[in-house]
């Protein structure tokens, strides 16, 4: 399983799902990808092989050069389209790997606030408290960090936002996420070799990170809440 990310000067589609092949030796039982295409977010969704996905892009296009992408490794509801990432709730889209313990708490206490469940995830809960604090008037930014400091359980996540197409929110704890620096671009992946044909100029999170990634920048919240420095180490991997 795999989270990969990009914001680009070219079409994203095929970077995601090259990169998602590169995670494949990780397992997976689907997988999908979400741009933002003039400024509207849009996703495609397959289970099995990611051919399938590729498939599902040849018939049914994914354009823009903003996106997130995901190989799942169900741990909580069946390995099926509705179930498979990225998931969405209004303007959020997430992509998400680890499991977040307290999702029925999280999925009860946005329930009884009116929002309804469309899969079995635990991962829409999150992309669902996102939309929720953003309804009471927090930016994308802002929701992101909150949502995530409610968070329990293990995750590195991705996050894409409608309307946004310089901007995607990741976050680490429990498991492994990397930022990879482009000329004018920016990837998010699982590992270095994820984006290895892309850039071999990478940002490792720490546990608790949060990164807030544009075209051009990069900044880390710790788990403290202060801005971080993180290194840009330059890697050797044979792509
Ligand atoms: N817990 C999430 C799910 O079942 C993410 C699984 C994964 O790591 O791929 O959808």
């Amino acid at each position: 399983c795999g989270i990969v990310g990009v914001l680009g000067k070219h079409e994203a589609a095929p970077i995601l799902v090259e990169a998602l092949k590169r995670l494949e030796y990780r397992g997976y039982d689907s997988a999908g990808i979400a741009t933002i295409n003039d400024k509207r977010l849009d996703r495609r969704r397959a289970v099995g092989k990611l051919v399938n996905l590729s498939d599902l892009l040849v018939h049914d296009p994914l354009r823009g050069k903003s996106g997130i992408g995901h190989t799942r490794w169900a741990t909580h509801g069946a390995p099926n389209t509705v179930n498979a990432h990225p998931h969405k709730a209004g303007p959020v889209a997430v992509v998400h790997n680890g499991i977040i313990e307290n999702f029925r708490d999280l999925r009860s206490e946005l329930a009884a606030a009116g929002l309804a469940h469309e899969t079995d995830t635990d991962t829409e809960t999150v992309a669902m408290l996102v939309h929720h604090l953003m309804e009471q008037g927090q930016s994308p930014v802002e929701a992101a960090k909150s949502a995530i400091a409610r968070l329990e359980g293990a995750y590195a996540l991705g996050f894409l936002f409608d309307g946004e197409d310089d901007l995607i929110v990741a976050a680490r704890k429990g498991s492994p996420l990397a930022i990879g620096h482009g000329d004018g671009e920016m990837y998010v992946g699982s590992d270095a070799i994820a984006l290895a044909p892309l850039t071999d100029r990478i940002t490792y999170l720490e546990e608790g990170d949060i990164a807030i990634v544009t075209r051009t920048t990069l900044d880390i919240i710790d788990a403290h809440g202060n801005r971080a420095n993180r290194a840009v180490r330059t890697i050797a991997i044979d792509s």
